[in-house]
């Protein structure tokens, strides 16, 4: 009876896989038990637990990247990538977040600009296109009008007058 159940878990437990393949059968060997605890115990080091923490950290790191790509997905549909109003705040006044986003703060427009400031020989630049090349090599963000925009400054003055 013992010696069927050490048989059904050396062999059962450790199908197709393990060192236990490749070396030579434990069976009358002097050190059968040794043998048979040796090739389990690469089973469950090597196959069960190594394989199931890289498992693991794949699956992890997996799930992050999906993660980050997520709350970057949200925060593009929630608020304007250039000036970070809330869709809500767009959304009570007649254009709306979509026409806010595509046509007034198209983040594309910004990345157009600054590959126009380096095309451009910085001799014959504006006023404003100097000043944002400027902020740009210093890589000072500033020139966004974070928490700004047209609309919205109207739409104050028309609540102010
Ligand atoms: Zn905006």
């Amino acid at each position: 009876m013992l010696t069927c159940f050490i048989y059904h878990f050396y062999a059962g437990v450790r199908a197709g896989g393990g060192i236990g393949d490749e070396l030579e059968s434990p069976y009358g060997d002097d050190l059968e038990y040794a043998r048979m605890l040796y090739d389990i115990s690469f089973f469950f080091f090597v196959i069960v637990i190594l394989l199931a923490i890289m498992q693991g950290l794949i699956i992890d790191a997996f799930g992050e990247l999906r993660d980050q790509q997520e709350s970057a997905t949200e925060k593009l549909e929630s608020s304007c990538f250039v000036c970070d109003i809330g869709k809500e705040t767009f959304d009570r006044m007649p254009r709306g977040f979509e026409i806010h986003t595509t046509k007034e703060h198209n983040f594309a427009n910004y990345l157009f600009f600054l590959q126009h400031l380096v095309n451009k020989d910085e001799t014959e630049y504006t006023g404003q296109e100097t000043y944002v090349r400027e902020k740009y090599d210093n890589r000072d963000w500033e020139f966004f009008p974070v928490g700004e925009c047209f609309v919205k400054q109207y739409e104050d003055q028309l609540l102010q007058s």
